[in-house]
């Protein structure tokens, strides 16, 4: 279930995750660096794959991981081996989800600006299917794949401009939103796409938004899929597939997601009088409540009326505080009851750089380990290098063994980028 950090948590006093000492990866590996739960990514995954199974026969849907949430090879595979499929949004993912292993015929290609280059090497691969944001990219495709002798299955993503109900930056289903067309616009595009010689366009996409807590902006916005879908059938369109989309929230601090039964009861509700194929693309829920940012406490700093508790970790690592406002709890590797308030901040030479205000924490001092939880999602892959610090490593725990699987970047390699032009030197 996409709930709480199962997997992760204290044993006596020392926080674990699975079987491993979290204490033991900061001290093996450095910090900061991410951990991720290898059990509980495949229970995240099973529990999507037995909600759906409830509802429809397994032959009749497909898990399309979204692979921006975390895209980390080694959690790829993990997941290939699950056999989930790849939601991708970048060539550069889809290289990565082919280098995992993951078949084509089981990868969706989703994004708001693919390029002519992607597109092309998307075509070549011979994906699942792409979803098409605008008019002008169907036709591009449709040429790409004329020149290719190719005949690619498309679905056009439509925003049936329902309020997702989650924070601003991440919803994506409003009419002024830049994701999709407008619903009342499908259907004369599905013609257009019928007089075009590259594509077929099997289906309609649909995805409204991340971190959603409630079914009805889900349910609101499917019946509207099911009505186009009705439509478009009339107007002699042959659709044989519906996107669904991602965004089931999980628990950060003291939200309640969606029971994922519940939701395969929406969907079934819905849309499987349709008769369709049904793609998910879940991200978040299957690897946020997987892991944790490991970080070790720099300094205790007595400010103005606050106490600052400086970690190594940044903003860079971690933007999602400083982006969103987001929420990540801060435990103590070391369990204690003494308590202090604090503000939890990083090194970077930001006001922003701010992971919690006012918290209420056990007492700490330089050198103790802290974890900063819930991580497993939209932290590694929006690392940044300001401030000229390295990317973390991250580490991938089963049982009571860990691996390094990737490993933390160097100043070196960063200025290796650099190149200071003869007229400078
Ligand atoms: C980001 C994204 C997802 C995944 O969203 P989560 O909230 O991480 O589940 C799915 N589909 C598309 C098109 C996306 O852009």
């Amino acid at each position: 279930m996409s709930g709480k950090q199962k997997n992760t948590g204290y044993k006596k006093n020392a926080l674990y995750m699975e079987g491993v000492e979290l204490a033991h990866i900061a001290e093996t590996f450095g910090t900061p660096v991410y951990c991720y739960s290898a059990t509980q990514i495949e229970q995240n995954y099973d529990a999507y794959r037995k909600a759906l199974s409830s509802v429809m026969d397994a032959k009749n849907f497909t898990i399309c991981y979204a692979c921006k949430a975390n895209s980390n090879l080694a959690v790829l595979r993990l997941l290939q081996k699950q056999g989930a499929g790849a939601d991708i949004v970048s060539g550069g993912e889809l290289q990565r989800a082919l280098k995992a292993g993951i078949a084509p015929g089981k990868i969706v290609y989703s994004g708001v600006g693919k390029s002519e280059a992607e597109l092309t090497e998307a075509i070549r691969r011979g994906l699942f299917q792409i979803n098409v944001e605008s008019e002008r990219e169907l036709e591009l495709i449709s040429k790409i794949a004329v020149k290719l002798k190719k005949k690619v299955p498309v679905a056009i993503r439509v925003n049936p401009n329902v309020d997702a109900k989650t924070h601003a930056k991440i919803t994506t289903g409003k009419k002024e939103n830049k994701f999709g067309i407008d619903i009342s616009k499908a259907p004369a595009l599905y013609r257009r796409a019928q007089k075009l010689k590259g594509v077929d366009a099997v289906g309609v996409a649909v995805h409204i938004g991340s971190q959603l807590t409630s079914l009805a902006p889900f349910k609101r916005a499917y019946a509207r899929v099911a009505e186009l879908v009705v439509k478009l059938r009339r107007q002699g369109n042959d659709i044989t597939r519906v996107d669904l989309g991602g965004g089931i929230g999980i628990t950060y601090k003291d939200e309640t997601p969606p029971d994922l039964y519940l939701y395969a009861l929406m969907v079934r509700d819905t849309i499987l009088q349709l008769g369709v194929h049904v793609i998910i693309e879940p991200g978040r829920s299957i690897v946020g409540n997987a892991g944790v940012l490991l970080s070790r406490v720099v300094n205790v700093k007595q400010g103005t009326g606050k106490k600052f508790l400086i970690i190594d970790a940044a903003m860079n690592d971690l933007m999602r505080p400083a982006l969103y406002g987001a929420y990540h709890a801060v435990l103590p590797c070391k369990k204690s009851s003494s308590k202090t308030v604090y503000d939890v901040v990083g090194p970077v030479c930001e006001t922003g750089d701010t992971f919690l205000t006012g918290e209420r924490l056990p007492a700490m001092k330089p050198g103790d380990l802290v974890a900063l939880m819930t991580g497993g999602a939209y932290g590694a892959v929006m690392s940044s290098n300001y401030n000229t610090r390295p990317q973390p490593a991250e580490v991938l725990v089963r049982g009571d063994g860990c691996a390094l699987v990737r490993r933390r970047q160097t100043v070196e390699e960063l200025m290796g980028h650099d190149i200071i032009p003869d007229f400078a030197a």
